[in-house]
């Protein structure tokens, strides 16, 4: 059955190919949802809601863009009336020891990781207040649990760390409104981050600390955020969901 039947989405960071905001899209818009796709670049974002079905968006945006968000969530609450789900999710990482971070770095980290959650948010809240119903998924990582993964630096650990917390706050604010905000942390998953950048060595090294013994795949963080977004989690905010086949058992 459908989850999202009749439900509007808005995904950040959702034009890479390989990326777990695709695949989200992809697996919501099969449940029903209209999604817009939100990215840096407008032709990749509108490639992707293409492929998606006709009635998707693509449009480009940067999140930590406060006016530019603004804007553009106006402009789809205008056209769809209402926006049911936000997956924050567009993020990026530098793989920096602490001493080689500069402030530029830390800026550019956290700002997209943190800041952009908190914009994208703040745009959608008031639609979702009106309608005493939403959902909205932020994905965080492993790193913010372990202090570092493969690919991130300590900002990058501190950024995901940061949006747990934001999640947790905003979930409590939030729940007397009935909307409901939880954040997913992946471990080690198999996309454009990771692709031709690991030698087999490292690769095998990386699954023997999987119990699990295998990174994940997009898909299967895709399911995690319907889940989330759908109301099969109805009673489920200000939590954290580790998919990562075990890695901190
Ligand atoms: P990805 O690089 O494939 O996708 C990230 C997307 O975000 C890209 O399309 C990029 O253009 C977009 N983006 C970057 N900066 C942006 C900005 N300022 N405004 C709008 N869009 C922007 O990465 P992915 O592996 O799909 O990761 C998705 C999310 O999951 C990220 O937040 C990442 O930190 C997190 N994550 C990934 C892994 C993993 O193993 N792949 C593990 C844990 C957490």
């Amino acid at each position: 059955t459908a989850l999202l039947d009749g439900q509007y989405a808005v995904i950040t960071g959702a034009a890479s190919k390989r990326g777990l905001g695709l695949a989200t899209a992809r697996l919501f818009a099969k449940h029903g949802a209209t999604i817009a796709i939100l990215d840096l670049d407008q032709d990749a974002a509108k490639a992707a809601a293409a492929e998606l079905g006709k009635n998707h968006i693509g449009m480009a945006c940067n999140v930590i863009d406060h006016d530019g968000v603004r804007q553009m969530m106006d402009a789809l609450i205008q056209k769809w009336g209402r926006v049911d789900i936000l997956v924050n999710n567009a993020g990026i990482t530098q793989p920096l020891k602490i001493m080689d971070i500069s402030a530029k770095n830390y800026e550019d980290v956290l700002d997209v990781n943190l800041r952009g959650t908190l914009y994208c948010s703040q745009a959608v809240i008031p639609t979702m207040r009106e309608n005493k119903s939403g959902s909205i998924v932020n994905m965080s990582s492993v790193s913010a649990q372990r202090g570092g993964g493969i690919f991130g630096g300590p900002h990058y650990s501190a950024a995901k760390a940061g949006v747990l917390g934001l999640t947790k706050a905003m979930a409590r604010e939030l729940a007397p409104d009935n909307i409901r905000v939880n954040a997913i942390c992946p471990g080690f998953i198999a996309t454009d981050i990771t692709a031709g950048k690991l030698t087999n060595d490292m690769q095998s090294s990386i699954n023997a600390g999987i119990p699990m013994g295998r990174p994940g795949t997009a898909d299967e963080v895709a399911g995690c955020a319907l889940f989330l977004a759908s109301d099969l989690s109805a009673y489920v905010t200000g939590s954290e969901v580790d998919v990562n086949g075990g890695s901190l058992i």
